[in-house]
């Protein structure tokens, strides 16, 4: 088969294995490689079937063991690209990795005082910095009067305020000069949709390439196999 095919058991990828190692038999069994794709989490089972597997011995493992694409009676579920892109837990890990980007964005380091000597990591606030001053302000000064061998503990208000607007500027820019950035990436694409740039062959082709693709998606999801394969291929050595 093309693409890669992923096995799901708990909502959870546990691998991706190369389509073009995968064969499909008549039955609908998935084999990799020459051997069935079991679906056992019982670990006596599961030795007495991967001795079978060693043996080539086939009909002596529990057919409710073996796996056809889609969702299997012995909870694994076997995923093709296709039926990935529409996955329900596709659509859950770029959100959750949609969210965990947009908390790392909003993070940054204020630096409040250097400590003692002998320790050479200053006393810093660390957070969200798109929250309330008054709530920044409240817990810098805890890490002031709280913290181990704190050089400069008494600050003003002013002062701490002063590196808490001088952090949120650095950030604002910053997100500006990114949502900037990101419109103009977006321009760029639709100026090359327009002048009939082709995402299947990634060429100016106009259609000759008999597949011609005006879909960016395209050729982000062959990137995405392309990788997928490689790092499938590296753990196989
Ligand atoms: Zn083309």
């Amino acid at each position: 088969m093309d693409g890669v095919l992923r096995l799901i058991r708990d909502d959870e990828v546990k691998i991706t294995l190369p389509g073009p190692s995968i064969t499909i038999k008549k039955d609908g069994t998935v084999w990799y490689q020459g051997s069935p794709i079991l679906g056992i989490t019982d670990p006596v089972k599961k030795a007495e079937a991967a001795k079978a597997v060693k043996a080539k011995k086939f009909d002596k493992i529990p057919s409710d063991a073996f796996c056809r694409i889609g969702k299997n009676p012995n909870g694994l579920e076997l995923v093709d690209d296709a039926a990935w892109a529409t996955h329900p837990l596709k659509a859950a890990q770029e959100a959750e990795a949609a969210r965990e980007a947009e908390i790392a964005r909003k993070t940054v380091t204020i630096y409040l005082s250097s400590r003692g000597w002998g320790d050479y990591s200053p006393c810093e606030w660390v957070g969200d910095i798109t929250r309330p001053d008054d709530e920044i302000l409240a817990e810098c000064r805890k890490a002031l009067v709280e913290g181990w061998d704190v050089d400069n503990k008494n600050q003003t208000d002013d002062e701490i305020l002063k590196k808490i607007s001088t952090a949120r500027e650095k950030y604002e820019s910053e997100s500006a000069r990114k949502a900037a950035r990101e419109k103009a990436e977006a321009e760029a694409l639709q100026r090359m949709i327009d002048n009939g740039y082709c995402f299947n062959c990634e060429t100016y082709c106009h259609g000759d390439c008999g597949n011609y693709s005006n879909d960016p998606a395209v050729m982000y999801r062959r990137r995405l196999r392309e990788s997928a394969r490689e790092a499938n291929y590296g753990i196989e050595e």
